[in-house]
């Protein structure tokens, strides 16, 4: 019953749920274009949004949001280079991400990705957070060059480090810094500063890898670093600052009523994130606090995430 009640509201959230895409217009969507400088812009519609870097080695593009959006992707980076797209990253393997990888493979672009990105999108995916089937990708639109740990690419004079989050948002999670532009792509790991972000565990994602993940963005960043959120637009160091301690609270206290011998009905109903809400739930998201305690709960229930090196 939990599983579907986690479902259910999932449903109504933009990353990845299928139900949330079918209801999306894409032919209405606009894509927003915002400067970021030193050739970084940032392509905004309505999750899946993407970065991409432009100069004389031609545009490296991160994320390629759904199908349907290819075209709009191409003509929105045509408007601010007549270069072609040469390198594609992929963040994560949520549907929302990768869906017209092979439109820009077909252009020429190189993928890259994590090895599990890769193993994932080869194989095909059920993800039961979502109730979400995604089939096998084409071999087209698979990364033609992964990547386990850490990656650099010197391109158009930046310095693109490309870090992996181990089970963060997902298992396969990369962390993308423009180290010159000194912005940052968070994959799924960062919700801005007014959300309780998302973690899919049947992906691999849990609340300890989320927090690791977070505080290796912190690591990264300085005061005027933009980061660029799951599902929205730049955020600040400390937005992220913010919601990563938010996390650390969170999973203190959910940690504290389950080492009590509390079952996962019991510690919602001790709304351990009360205090947090009015900050962390936006009006009529299905991320709430008792969503959240949830996916907290199930998280650290049998796992506490990653191990450290
Ligand atoms: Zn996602």
């Amino acid at each position: 019953m939990r599983r579907v009640w986690l479902a259910a509201a999932l449903a109504a959230f933009p990353c990845l749920s299928a139900v949330a895409q079918s209801r999306i217009d894409y032919s209405k969507l606009e894509i927003r274009t915002t400067d970021l400088g030193h050739g970084v812009y940032y392509l905004g519609w309505q999750g899946g949004d993407s970065l991409i870097l432009v100069g004389d080695d031609g545009v490296l593009l991160v994320d390629t949001s759904v199908a349907q959006m290819g075209d709009k992707i191409k003509a929105a980076i045509a408007r601010v280079s007549d270069k072609p797209i040469r390198l594609v990253i992929n963040t994560h393997a949520h549907a929302d991400h990768f869906g017209s990888n092979e439109l820009m493979a077909k252009g020429g672009a190189i993928i890259i990705g994590h090895e599990t990105l890769r193993e994932r999108m080869a194989k095909g995916q059920y993800l039961a957070a979502f109730k979400q089937t995604i089939p096998p990708s084409p071999p087209a639109a698979l990364p033609a060059i992964t990547y386990l740990e850490t990656m650099t690419i010197h391109f158009d004079g930046e310095t693109v480090q490309l870090f992996h989050a181990p089970r963060a948002h997902t298992d396969n999670d990369t962390l993308v810094y423009f180290k010159r532009a000194n912005v940052i792509h968070a994959s799924g790991t960062f919700g801005g500063d007014r959300s309780y972000p998302f973690f899919d565990i049947s992906s691999g994602g849990s609340l300890a890898g989320m927090i690791r993940a977070e505080e290796e963005m912190l690591s990264l960043s300085d005061d005027r670093t933009r980061i660029i959120a799951d599902e929205g637009d730049q955020g600040s160091r400390e937005g992220l600052k913010a919601a990563c301690e938010m996390l650390v609270t969170i999973r203190a206290r959910v940690q504290k009523l389950l080492d009590e011998g509390k079952s996962e009905d019991q510690i919602v109903a001790e709304k351990p994130t009360r205090d947090l809400d009015a900050q962390w739930v936006p009006q009529g998201s299905p991320l709430t606090g008792d969503f959240f305690t949830r996916l907290a709960y199930q998280s650290l229930k049998n796992d506490r995430g990653p191990a450290r090196p």
